[in-house]
């Protein structure tokens, strides 16, 4: 291979405009060059094509990208022609014409890049030219799709380890995920074939998004009050079922806002319509279920607003990652209504996706779903740092609290309830795993209830031990103790309490446990990163104003998103810096050589006229 190791800076500095590079990054480009196999977990928005692509420019065949979605595709083709290089998509949104020309393109040497979906590497004419081409590298996009583990199984991704193996010359392979379970990881280095793979796993934090979860009483008022105070941005908001889009769409329609819909009941062209208006910024705001958004590149998107809260954590962190990819502050809300848990519960009873499965296999893929959305339904109720808790679910360990989450803004107060706690635990001991929660709390407040009465545990030392505390307290304190391990749910069909295995060290006194509740949701505390945009943006906000309608403007000539043009963050970087010169122009980061020479001065007769005035 002819490669040039220095010059990775300098093709990030060239195409993408980009002075250094993020955490990851160099190091899988470096194991690419040397031939290496490489396997990058990165969270959503860390940069991951940047880790394919800069090798893919640098070495001297084509590199072919596997990547799940059609629109996926096309946004990354899009973005590198933008920077001018040559790329292309193989895929079924081609017409047949279209199709041979670009295979025929592609044998003749002029894309440098192939995106191509994993169902057309087993076809006669792709595989023509694959045996005949001089392919440098194999990369897997969204690698997890290859395991059925993941929420994403492609049965198309297992035909890439014959796919490769087919070749003349082995190519390097690399593979990304934002997926980082044992399960998968393990699956995607199998099936995928690679070999001894250099494997970079970069943190899962994203320090600039803000985390806040509330429990309103009135949901649709909340989201109006939030979508009014944010009504000159873009963002997403995720419903749990078509109906609730239908609604939540309607009403904010009917308030005004240049609004539009996505969910699995729309014809395809509509999805496809509605997703373009997204994307392009003619409607900015997008109300979907969770068939929205893999595959969506959308820089600068500035929430993502959950109207209910998702079936578990991965879900959650996969769709509120969807904000804010352009590195700038941006914020993710979920509502939390206890109605939620009933719904989730619903689906996963109903869950009958996977009808290769056994009665018993059915049953122990349930029960994980039941223990998952448990979790999910703690990090509604933490009081504590949501980021906190979020990453621990994820393995990874964060002390201190991040000051950017509701969690940690929130006005709250914290108090000892060891006491209450060690006679809860009690009165779990004295029910013998056969109740559940409702069942023991009714028992310790000591609630003559017909299933108190009929399983005679008012005859309990336990009963009415905890009369003084309400049910609502005592359900807390249920969720505390289980999120500490001195008790634990079952999780099969009717879950009942038991003892935890951490039960003893409360019971002996070695640990107390406290209580955080919130005194006032705070209103006024903003995020630390969000303020400061703010503050920058009440100064340059008319520049920041124009540099918007210009990239609007190009983005409309171009028939381009205008994010891909440049992303927020470029603008933010271009309002403070005010560049007055072509030089200093590519400066900023997010400017490359191309970019420069087409949208340049565009952007400078803008700035220059404002500093003019
Ligand atoms: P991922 O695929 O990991 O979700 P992307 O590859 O879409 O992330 O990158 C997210 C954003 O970060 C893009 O706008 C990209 O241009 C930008 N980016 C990537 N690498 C860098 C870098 N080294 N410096 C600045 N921005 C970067």
């Amino acid at each position: 291979m002819n490669v040039d190791k220095q010059s990775k800076n300098e093709i990030l500095r060239q195409y993408y405009g980009y002075d250094t590079f993020r955490e990851g990054q160099e190091e899988l480009i470096d194991a690419v060059l040397d031939g290496q196999d490489v396997f990058g977990i990165m969270p959503t928005g860390a940069g991951k094509s940047v880790c394919y692509q800069v090798p893919a420019l640098m070495m001297d065949g084509i590199t072919i990208v596997i990547s799940p979605q059609i629109s996926l595709m096309k946004d990354q083709v899009r973005a590198l022609n933008e920077m001018g290089v040559h790329a292309a998509y193989l895929n079924s949104s081609l017409t047949y014409g279209q199709y041979k020309l670009a295979l025929a393109n592609a044998a003749k040497g002029q894309y440098k890049i192939i995106y191509v979906a994993p169902e057309r590497l087993e076809t006669a004419e792709f595989l023509a030219f694959a045996l005949n081409a001089p392919i440098s590298m194999v990369s897997i996009d969204e690698a997890h799709c290859v395991s059925q583990w993941g929420q994403d199984f492609r049965p198309g991704y297992l035909k890439i380890k014959t796919f490769i193996n087919k070749l003349k010359i082995r190519p390097v392979v690399s593979a990304f995920t934002a997926t980082a379970t044992k399960e998968v990881r393990e699956d995607v280095t199998e099936l995928l074939g690679l070999r001894k793979p250099k494997l970079v796993v970069t943190g899962f934090n994203r320090p600039n998004l803000y985390f806040g979860v509330s429990i309103p009483k009135d949901k649709k008022a909340t989201l109006k009050q939030y979508v009014s105070v944010h009504s000159d941005e873009s963002g997403i908001i995720y419903c749990a079922t078509r109906k609730g889009v239908e609604e939540i769409h309607e009403l904010l329609l009917k308030e005004g806002y240049p609004v539009t819909r996505y969910h699995a009941g729309l014809d395809d062209e509509e999805r496809r319509r509605n997703q373009d208006d997204f994307i392009f910024d003619r409607k900015p705001i997008m109300v979907a279920t969770n068939a929205f958004g893999m595959g969506i590149d959308k820089s600068n998107v500035r929430y993502v607003f959950h109207y209910n809260m998702p079936k578990n954590l991965e879900s959650y962190y996969q769709e509120a990652g969807r904000a804010g990819r352009d590195g700038e502050a941006a914020e993710c809300i979920l509502l939390f209504g206890k109605k939620d848990v009933v719904t989730n519960e619903y689906f996963i009873e109903q869950d009958r996706e996977n009808d290769e499965l056994t009665e018993t296999e059915l049953e122990i893929v349930k029960a994980a779903e039941r223990e998952k959305l448990r979790r999910m339904t703690w990090y509604c109720y933490t009081q504590g740092c949501l980021r906190e808790f979020m990453l621990h679910y994820f393995g990874e360990e964060m002390a201190g609290g991040c000051n950017n989450c509701s969690g940690c803004l929130n006005d709250t107060e914290v108090t000892d309830v060891t006491e209450e706690a060690i006679l809860f635990v009690k009165g779990v001991e004295q029910a013998g795993g056969h109740f559940g929660e409702k069942v023991i709390v009714e028992m310790l407040h000591g609630s003559l209830t017909p299933k108190v009465k009929q399983f005679k545990l008012d005859q309990k030392q336990a009963f009415g031990t905890l009369k003084a505390v309400s049910l609502d307290k005592l359900s807390q304190i249920s969720r505390q103790l289980q999120m500490n391990g001195y008790i634990e749910v079952t999780s099969s069909e009717y879950p009942v309490l038991q003892t935890g295995k951490q039960a003893e060290k409360l019971l002996f006194g070695e640990e107390k446990l406290m209580l955080r509740e919130i005194k006032k949701e705070s209103k006024k505390k903003v995020s630390k990163a969000r303020s400061k945009r703010a503050s920058q943006m009440a100064k340059s906000n008319s520049i920041f104003e124009r540099l918007r309608k210009v990239r609007l403007d190009l983005a409309r000539e171009e028939k381009v998103p205008p994010y891909l043009i440049f992303s927020d963050r470029t603008l933010v970087e271009m309002c403070q810096k005010m560049p007055a010169s072509e030089a200093e122009m590519l400066e900023i980061s997010g400017v490359g050589a191309h970019k420069l020479q087409k949208y340049g001065d565009a952007f400078l007769s803008v700035i220059r006229s404002f500093g003019e005035e």
